[in-house]
């Protein structure tokens, strides 16, 4: 039996050379692979005396060579293809252990340049990883080193590799292969930095773990990481105390903090089965997070807090005081630590970068049945000079501020989406209703009867889509209402200009829709 390895990741690899070597198996490796292997002592035959060739272009060219690829494609149960590789003096190969050049980390790498990249592009590795997969049924393929243990248990015991597993380990190769190529694609692709849909559309994610269970506790679930660097990226958080994050806690705090990207001054965000309940901001963290806490003191519970500020002591002290499910912030104060840890189910997770939003490359996919709806990320937000005041009255400055504050707080808000402002901080959320006033209404409701009566009285609202009627500023002037934003661009936009002058509301059109389905 003859195994050829040719490995770029050198882990484990001696002592998987020095069994086969003992289980009778000889050895033919590449340049580096059999330089390491000969310092161990492990015997074996380099490349370049097999081919009769010397291993050129730096590299580039190994074991790219008909001796190499008809030794490992020739059918064993095909008498003519024995005959011919038989004239030809080559000899079968029976296994393939390789793992290919390290394009990922090399793209992953501070300042790396194309050429870098490019060089760490394998040919001849994928080559004679589906040179060998193709035939299967007479070579193992071993592309993973967490295989090495099962190739080598069966050959002690069976004397071979089974078919299933050669199956296995074939079927494991073409999924390494194409998620190899994918990235370079990908890479590439980013590398010409200009936006567009591609025919096909290809991304490698890694599975990061096993999820207990998915939306509910009879769906399977994975959790992946794509490909490539991230910034301020769930996927990077460090957890330092609690449970792992469910399948939910995942889905909910990305929502909580593609939010907290929109604010750069201290914010805390509040949110709940993927809807904000609180949202504050205040010049200091302590005072962001009582105001999203004040906001709606009953959601919050069993829910996700996150922060863009460190937490500390006496944030701890009191999030420990209600159930919370996750907590995300750029660090912890070492006592804030402690006092977190103390409940040992509470997910504490500490992200770097936590206000670096997403690139605005970034792609948005929804799956339906059958296919994919694709769109660029809604990274915009209104612009400033763009505001249109459509109303005899004018807002005040701080009605403004809460404006700006509600828009970006209502973008992420299931449509339809209403939020209610005062102060820079949330007193009403509305979310994910089939209508307008239903949402509206109930936003009123709620925040009355968990902040008191007048929680609405002088507050700013805030609406992610048009009012198709004037039923929203009726209502919003009967709550206290005294300033509203919203896109603007219905048909009878007219009717809640109207609506607004007569009850001296001012309302700015912003022009820019946010819907959230
Ligand atoms: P070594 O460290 O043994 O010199 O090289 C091992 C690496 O070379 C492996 O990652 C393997 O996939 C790759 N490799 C093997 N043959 C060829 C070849 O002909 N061309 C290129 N570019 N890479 C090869």
């Amino acid at each position: 039996m003859r195994a050829l390895i040719s490995v770029s990741d050198k882990t484990g690899i001696v002592e998987l050379a020095k069994e086969l070597v003992e289980l009778g198996v000889e050895i033919i490796s590449t340049g580096g692979t059999y330089n390491k292997l000969k310092e161990e002592g492990v015997a074996a035959i380099e490349i370049s005396e097999l081919t009769g060739f010397p291993e050129c272009l730096d590299g580039r060219v190994k074991t790219l060579h008909p001796v190499v690829h008809a030794g490992l494609l020739a059918m064993r149960s095909n008498p003519d293809h024995m005959k011919q590789i038989n004239d030809l003096e080559i000899d079968t190969i029976d296994m393939v252990i390789v793992n290919l050049y390290p394009f990922k980390s090399t793209i992953m790498k501070e300042g790396v340049t194309r050429a870098e990249a490019v060089e760490n592009i394998d040919i001849g590795g994928p080559t004679m990883l589906r040179s060998a997969a193709k035939n299967y049924q007479d070579v193992a393929v071993v592309v993973d080193p967490r295989d090495y243990d099962k190739v080598l248990s069966e050959l002690k015991t069976k004397k071979e590799v089974t078919l299933e597993t050669k199956f296995y380990l074939m079927q494991k190769v073409f999924m390494h292969t194409s998620n190899y190529d994918t990235m370079i694609a990908d890479y590439l692709k980013k590398e010409r930095q200009d936006f567009e849909l591609p025919e096909t559309l290809t991304m490698t994610f890694e599975k990061v773990q096993d999820m207990r269970y998915g939306e509910n506790p009879h769906q399977k679930a994975a959790f992946y990481r794509q490909v490539g660097k991230q910034i301020g990226s769930l996927v990077d958080a460090v957890q330092h105390n609690g449970k792992e994050l469910s399948f939910n806690n995942i889905n909910d705090t990305n929502g909580a903090l593609e939010l907290l990207k929109e604010f750069t001054e201290p914010t805390v965000v509040g949110c709940k089965h993927g809807n904000p309940c609180g949202v504050g901001s205040a010049d200091h963290i302590y005072d962001a997070w009582v105001k999203a806490f004040n906001a709606d003191k009953m959601s919050i519970f069993g829910g996700i807090v996150v922060s863009n500020r460190e937490i500390t002591k006496r944030m701890a002290e009191e999030m420990n005081e209600i159930f919370l499910e996750v907590i995300v912030a750029p660090s912890y104060e070492v006592e804030a630590l402690e006092i977190l840890k103390m409940k040992k189910n509470i997910r504490v997770l500490e992200l770097k970068d936590i206000e670096v939003p997403q690139s605005s490359e970034a792609l948005d996919m929804k799956k339906v049945n059958g296919g994919l709806i694709v769109q660029s990320i809604d990274s915009q937000l209104y612009q400033e000079e763009d505001f249109k005041v459509v109303t005899k009255t004018q807002p005040t400055q701080e009605q403004l501020e809460d404006m700006k504050f509600g828009m970006r707080v209502v973008k992420f808000v299931k449509s339809n989406g209403i939020a209610v402002v005062k102060n820079k901080q949330t007193v009403g959320i509305g979310p994910g209703q089939v209508n307008r006033i239903w949402a509206t209404t109930q936003c009123f409701e709620h925040a009355e009867e968990l902040i008191g009566k007048d929680a609405t009285r002088n507050a700013v609202l805030a609406s992610d889509a048009f009012f198709p009627f004037d039923d929203v500023v009726e209502a919003a002037h009967k709550a206290g209402i005294t300033a509203i934003i919203q896109p603007g661009g219905a048909m009878r936009d007219q009717l809640s200009i109207d609506k607004c002058d007569e009850y001296g509301i001012a309302m700015v059109f912003t022009g820019m829709r946010h819907f959230k389905h």
